[in-house]
């Protein structure tokens, strides 16, 4: 790899050398049929990935544009919406919607935790929910939402389903004609940005509408905005020779190549790979004295927010992580200084979590704190090899 660090922030995650290969292409112009060729093949994998029989868009921008995207053209102005939040990204769902008139109302559940049926079914009993915001992992907890719980409750209340996949989608199952014990029970809206479990570098918004998401934005006569208008974006899409606004050439190039890798690993065993190194990084990060902020049975494949041993300094840790080439995240809220965030998905290998692990006990180690690097590792891999 050409990376010279170990960029283990949640996101942006590390980019392989093919991707930035693709990146480095020459560039051509956005009408160029051999462009537009490749194009369409990234949104024609973005569709398998999600298994749409909707559209995909691919927009210069990045995942909180795709959360515009989702709202303006699925809810209007006045109408309802319910956001089921797990933290800071389900929360940034409020003001954007409000910014738009949107009428809100909110679920939060305590960090670390899940939001459960139940409260979302009472919630939803008060009627006239256009749609609802779900977090599939809350970048701010590591906390996971149970999609297979929340899908058919808030289809039951006649609710779009909009979910959130910034930190899960190409690591987490999400499949758009999945049914959740009725045929009209399927989740209606997803998206992402390129910068997390695809492993591109930053600069796209993905957002996929299924044929009832599709259907709300007919059945509205204008939205409040018009780049961010999927009716604009749509003849671009289908036929990627016709212009609206210059996509980003390049980006798309290197997006194609991340999609291709994606679905060459295959997605079964991607979200496999995801499930055992979350576990298998908490495991080995628990050795050291460590905690992770979600209980297991919640917590994310993608990435996880993890307690301090007590007095240990926050920016220090992470400094000296980061001189020995270790870039991991701070944590938001009421948490910092006492946790840090570790983005585990995307393309990065098992070689460079086992490095990560062993720098941190060095780390650890240095700082006046035990740390068992052996049993640590050892750990990782029993889990990371039969999860
Ligand atoms: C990162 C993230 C976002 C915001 O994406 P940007 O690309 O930073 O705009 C939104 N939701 C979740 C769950 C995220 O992890």
């Amino acid at each position: 790899m050409r990376n010279q660090e170990m960029l283990l922030v949640p996101g942006p995650t590390p980019v392989v050398d093919e991707i930035y290969d693709a990146l480095s292409s020459e560039t051509m112009g956005h009408t160029d049929p051999r462009f537009a060729k490749i194009f369409k093949n990234s949104i024609e994998l973005c569709k398998q990935m999600y298994n749409t029989d909707g559209e995909v868009f691919v927009i210069a921008g990045s995942g909180t544009l795709a959360m515009e995207m989702a709202i303006i053209n699925t809810v209007a102005p006045g109408e309802k919406l319910l956001v089921v939040s797990h933290g800071y990204f389900g929360d940034r769902f409020i003001p954007l919607a409000k910014v738009f008139g949107i009428q809100v109302e909110t679920l939060q559940a305590k960090w670390g935790q899940q939001i459960s049926k139940q409260t979302v079914e009472e919630k939803l009993a008060e009627g006239g929910f256009k749609a609802v915001t779900v977090t599939h992992v809350d970048t701010s907890t590591g906390v996971m939402a149970n999609v297979e719980e929340l899908v058919p409750v808030v289809k039951k209340a006649g609710a779009l389903f909009i979910l959130d996949g910034v930190c899960a989608s190409a690591a987490m199952e999400e499949d758009m004609q999945k049914t959740y014990g009725h045929p009209d029970y399927t989740i209606d809206v997803v998206l992402t940005g390129s910068q997390k479990a695809i492993g591109v570098p930053p600069g796209l918004g993905i957002v996929a509408f299924g044929p009832k998401a599709l259907a709300a934005r007919e059945a509205m006569p204008s939205v409040m905005g018009y780049y961010t208008d999927i009716k604009n974006w749509l003849p671009v899409m289908n036929e990627p020779v016709k212009y609206f606004a210059t996509p980003p050439v390049n980006m798309i190039f290197a997006f194609n190549k991340g999609m291709e890798l994606v679905m060459a690993e295959g997605l079964e065993k991607r979200y496999r790979r995801h499930y055992a190194l979350g576990r298998a990084m908490r495991a080995g990060l628990t050795v050291y004295g460590m905690k992770p902020l979600a209980e297991e049975a919640v917590a994310a494949p993608t990435l996880s927010c993890i307690i301090y041993p007590e007095g240990l300094n926050d920016a220090e840790f992470r400094a000296k992580l980061a001189s020995k080439g270790v870039i991991v995240a701070g944590a938001l809220a009421t948490l910092t200084g006492k946790a840090f965030r570790i983005g585990h998905m995307g393309n990065a290998t098992e070689e460079m979590f086992v490095k990560a692990l062993q720098i941190v006990g060095e780390t650890l180690q240095e700082m006046g704190y035990p740390a068992n690097i052996d049993a640590a590792i050892n750990e990782f891999k029993g889990i990371y090899h039969s999860a």
